[in-house]
């Protein structure tokens, strides 16, 4: 529901599949897409509303109820940080601290546990070692993810529910065995929840057989720090499971993308190719 099919093909020609997904935007004819400024949004039949709350409509549907929940503008936005992992399902939040957390809620309850490496990010690490186990029981063993025997023996079968390691960390640019980790984490029954935010377009982590991807946009795809933003990428099933009215992590506590700011890095996209070239090319001379 959040991307049209020819996501599908987008890891093959990731630019004719962004010229697809910008046909989808402007609305009004106009080149870029237009901004949903709106909170709050009309329903003129009660039968809608009815139908919205038992979840037998979606966004897909074209429809939209309050914007902590779809917006329409964040939505359109959405597609374009599917493409860039290559994959078919996104949406994006205030914050990928915000992101991260609310994935982890979504799959892991109380009592459960996690398996990190322990070269995460700060914030990552400290939401995991401190808020988590304090709030809501959920614990977390941080883990050297290049030593795959205590890996392996560090994933507790049942309680066990998250894989979670960074592309290439930040800031140690420690480089994950993705293929080899996410086919472990499987065999052992575990979501294998990578944080591309270093290693955006370098590394496509589903093609290598991740299942979640949770990046931050205040890096590369903004690109002036001046914008904090986040997305959580597939699949279609978890990013509506965090919608949900009535149980989604990311509904119910809310860190919405506000839709200018969703335009705003709309208009940062399609320059986010050449200006990766860039950094690639002054991280070789730095090297
Ligand atoms: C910056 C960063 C984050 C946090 O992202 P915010 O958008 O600031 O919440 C998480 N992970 C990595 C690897 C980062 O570099």
């Amino acid at each position: 529901m959040l991307l049209s099919s020819a996501a599908a093909a987008a890891w093959e020609d990731p630019a004719a599949a962004l010229a697809n997904a910008r046909h989808e935007f402007g609305e009004h004819g106009g080149v870029n897409m237009s901004i949903e400024a709106s909170a709050t949004f009309t329903v003129m039949d009660p039968k809608t509303l009815r139908k919205m709350f038992f979840d037998e409509l979606g966004a897909d549907r074209d429809f939209f109820i309050y914007s902590r929940h779809f917006n329409p503008t964040v939505l359109n936005l959405s597609p374009h940080m599917a493409v860039l992992e290559g994959i078919e399902a996104a949406y994006c939040t205030s914050s990928r601290m915000s992101t991260i957390s609310f994935v982890l809620l979504q799959l892991d309850s109380n009592g459960e546990h996690i398996v990190a490496s322990k070269t995460v990010y700060g914030g990552t690490h400290a939401v995991m070692s401190h808020l988590f186990p304090r709030a809501c029981n959920i614990t977390t063993t941080f883990v050297d993810i290049n030593d795959m025997n205590i890996m392996r023996n560090t994933i507790e079968v049942e309680k066990t529910k998250v894989l979670y390691f960074e592309g290439m960390s930040n800031p140690t640019l420690t480089v994950a065995n993705i293929p080899e980790l996410s086919r472990i984490g499987h065999e052992k029954g575990v979501t294998v929840v990578v944080d591309n935010t270093f290693s955006l377009i370098i590394l496509s982590p589903v093609k290598l057989g991740a299942d979640v991807i949770v990046d931050s946009i205040s890096k590369f795809i903004s690109g002036s720090a001046d914008i904090i933003a986040g997305v959580v990428c597939r699949p279609t099933s978890l990013v509506n499971s965090m919608m949900d009215l009535h149980q989604g992590s990311l509904m119910l506590l809310g860190p919405t993308m506000n839709a200018k700011v969703a335009f705003e890095l709309f208009e940062r996209i399609p320059n986010l190719g050449l200006r990766m070239k860039e950094h690639y090319h002054r991280a070789m001379v730095y090297a």
